[in-house]
């Protein structure tokens, strides 16, 4: 493909994909395909020679399309939000373009100051303790990795080398392997199940700590399970507290949480995933309380920030553990720069590839384009609209939510058995109108409506809610009391 060629493409791409997004609401949010419908549409070999790029965009739209779940749909309300705007899609496409792998400084500069300062600007924006970020004296700074599930495996690998020295410091009689297999890990039964993988991937005990009627934590629990596998000699060493769990989006008491670990010298991870873009609200800067005990805290704004995945904002307290955890030297990483009075991370050491994209740039690209005002905005909207969606399903006295509307999520339920909502999800999946998925709560079936898009405006809820209504009227009209 030359540059004429090029930017035909590009053109007709751009004017495809903003088509797509103005005309995302004619669309059914799920595809209406079989497993394997793909498989005979793609040949079985590689073309022999070039193709033109109109064919490209033609098979793009018959044959890929069809098979799209539409994700920035604002008929989409399962799982939690996936950003995407258009600043973020031209940044991903500069970086695309500048193919660039930022293994260290010298490899592009801008990657690594970029991201150093979109940190700063993002923490300072969530109000985040100072000593998390780079432009604090102190050791702390942020780092972009690819996951929330990555992010809590990096500090789970950095708590278990910072406890390892810590004991062996205090049982010299034990080897580094005894000590590794006696370490231990907490989290709730709310937490995702990639806080489950890091303990696995770690090789540490995870123990998913029972929560409470609500979903919460509790200080008792915690401290028990703590002393009891003191008693058995395992040494908790990291503690995942989230804000916003993925069921229900409850939150874990961090002063609580923070004040146990710090006694009993335990790393503790805050997993925000979804619900830490709410910190950019002045109005949810009380989630903030016991912040201050976080060893680090990790949010997407690949979630709910309008930045296109992956974007993943890690921020730690003493960046040098998880660096000299996972430094390995070779030769050819050296970049014979000097750095000595910048304090400018070298970020090959903060994740697991060597390798990293410059996804820096669509984060610059969405916090400029937006501003405070325009991110606040859209936060603000997704929960007024989720609000008005538990108000219509509060005065419907054939339904109940189970817990309060919380940021862009609302739990809600038929009255009655559950075999009532198990209908009614499967009717609405079967219309493939609005997307949903359902979980349990306490031994009830319940139906997640999460406000999911950017395009997502008050006409859009409601018509979920006819749509739910409707379906709903058909379950109860076959099931009568
Ligand atoms: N933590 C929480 C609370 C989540 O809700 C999710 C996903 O929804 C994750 C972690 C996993 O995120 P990621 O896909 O970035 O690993």
């Amino acid at each position: 493909m030359n540059t004429e060629q090029f930017k035909e493409f590009g053109y007709a791409a751009v004017n495809y994909i903003a088509n797509y997004v103005d005309t995302m609401r004619t669309r059914s949010v799920l595809p209406d395909v079989e497993p394997g419908y793909l498989y005979d549409k793609i040949p079985d070999e590689i073309p022999e020679t070039g193709e033109d790029w109109r064919e490209l965009l033609k098979d793009f739209d018959e044959i890929i399309m069809p098979g799209i779940t539409h994700w920035q749909s604002p008929r989409f309300h399962a799982f939690f939000p996936t950003g995407s705007s258009y600043p973020a899609i031209i940044g991903e496409m500069f970086s695309a373009a500048l193919g660039i792998v930022g293994i260290h400084w010298a490899a592009s500069p801008a990657c690594t100051e970029l991201e150093v300062k979109m940190m700063n600007w993002l923490g300072k924006f969530m109000n985040l303790p100072e000593e998390l970020l780079n432009s604090s004296k102190g050791p702390g700074g942020g780092v972009i990795q690819n996951s929330a599930s990555e992010s809590t495996f990096l500090c789970l690998l950095a708590a278990k080398a910072k406890s390892i020295r810590r004991i062996k410091k205090l049982h010299p009689e034990l080897n580094e392997d005894e000590i590794s297999s006696r370490l231990i890990a907490y989290s709730s039964d709310q937490a995702n199940s990639s806080v489950e993988k890091a303990g696995i991937l770690g090789s540490i005990k995870m123990k998913l700590l029972k929560t409470d009627h609500d979903g919460n934590l509790n200080r008792e629990v915690f401290l028990e399970a703590i002393k009891n596998d003191y008693n058995a000699g395992f040494f908790p060493c990291y503690m995942v507290a989230t804000l916003g769990t993925t069921g229900i989006c409850t939150s874990d008491p961090f002063d609580i949480i923070g004040s146990i670990c710090k006694t009993y010298n335990m790393w503790l991870h805050i997993d925000a995933a979804y619900a830490g873009a709410a910190l950019i609200l002045p109005e949810y800067k009380y989630f903030l309380k016991g912040v201050e005990y976080a060893d680090s805290f990790n949010f997407n704004p690949h979630k709910w920030l309008l930045v296109n995945y992956d974007c993943s904002a890690l921020w730690i307290k003493e960046a040098s553990v998880l660096v000299n955890a996972l430094e390995v030297s070779r030769i050819y990483l050296k970049d014979n720069c000097e750095k000595e009075n910048t304090q400018l991370p070298e970020y090959r050491n903060w994740q697991i590839s060597l390798g990293r994209r410059f996804r820096a740039l669509k984060l610059w690209f969405t916090l400029r384009s937006y501003g405070k005002k325009g991110l606040q905005e859209h936060i603000r909207n997704h929960i007024n609209l989720a609000n008005l969606f538990h108000t219509l399903v509060e005065n419907d006295s054939r339904f109940e939510t189970v817990c309060p509307a919380r940021m862009g999520l609302v739990c809600f339920r038929l009255k009655g058995d559950n075999k009532y909502t198990e209908q009614l999800h499967e009717k609405l999946m079967s219309r493939r109108n609005i997307y949903m998925i359902a979980a349990t709560l306490n031994g009830k079936f319940i139906l997640r409506f999460v406000v999911c898009s950017r395009l997502s405006i008050e006409a859009d809820i409601r018509y979920a809610w006819q749509e739910i209504v409707s379906q709903a009227d058909l379950v109860l009209s076959n099931n009568p009391c």
